[in-house]
């Protein structure tokens, strides 16, 4: 008999107990998202065991997967309700693309890395992530075919909000991402409305570098 999906589903029930609702995410979508997404598929087989862990994890090609906390809090600060078309810039693993897909209507997704974007790609073929889309290019130029989005993204550190993304935000739209130097971050909302952009910061926070037009440079 096979006991694996039991022990992976019992960690994820503690994780979303233990790191996600006792530190006070209560958005129930967001909740429930976490309860069933495998982040244990996202990450390599060696890794499996500790995907359900309290910190961020590797994923080959010197980025990483956000701890479980920043992406309950980061998804929940988008204040998403289901209906939403959302951008997602640094598709990495997928992890934080599968939360968005099981919360709204259609996912955007783009990275610039080409060996995860392949990667990445056939695992949401696998998974059946139907309502998530990919590109590979340069996200800090956004997407603005598809455009204007109801919520935005960033899950690497920026050392501005790129211009494009805030363009490509509907009115009424939030924008989430880490704004800073190359080794720490503040955590920014970006709300924009009919008067103009609102910031809040969220705190301080760090994540991998986020390079292109109106980002880093490699
Ligand atoms: N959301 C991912 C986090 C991956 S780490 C997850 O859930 O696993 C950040 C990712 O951003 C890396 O894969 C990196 O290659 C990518 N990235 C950095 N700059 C980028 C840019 N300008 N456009 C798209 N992706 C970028």
């Amino acid at each position: 008999m096979n006991d694996e999906p039991n022990k992976f589903a019992r960690w994820r029930r503690d994780m979303v107990e233990n790191q996600i609702i006792a530190r006070g995410v209560a958005d129930a979508a967001v909740i429930d998202a976490m309860t069933r997404v495998p982040r244990h598929l996202f990450v390599s087989e060696a890794m499996a065991e500790s995907a359900y862990g309290d910190f961020p994890l590797p994923i080959g090609e010197g980025q990483t997967i956000s701890q479980p906390y920043i992406i309950a809090e980061m998804t929940q600060r988008l204040e998403l309700s289901g209906s939403e078309r959302v951008l997602e810039i640094g598709t990495g693993s997928g992890y934080q693309a599968a939360i968005l897909s099981k919360i709204v209507y259609k996912v955007y997704t783009i990275e610039r890395n080409n060996t995860l974007f392949v990667q990445t790609r056939k695992l949401f073929d696998r998974l059946k992530y139907h309502n998530i889309v990919t590109r590979y290019s340069d996200g800090t130029q956004g997407w603005k075919q598809e455009g204007p989005f109801d919520a935005i993204i960033v899950t690497a550190g920026g050392n501005q909000v790129p211009t494009p993304l805030v363009d490509q935000l509907a009115i009424g739209g939030r924008l989430v991402m880490p704004v800073g130097g190359l080794h720490s971050q503040e955590l920014l909302k970006i709300e924009k409305t009919e008067n103009g952009i609102q910031t809040t910061n969220l705190g301080g926070c760090r994540f991998v570098k986020l390079i292109g037009q109106h980002g880093w440079s490699e």
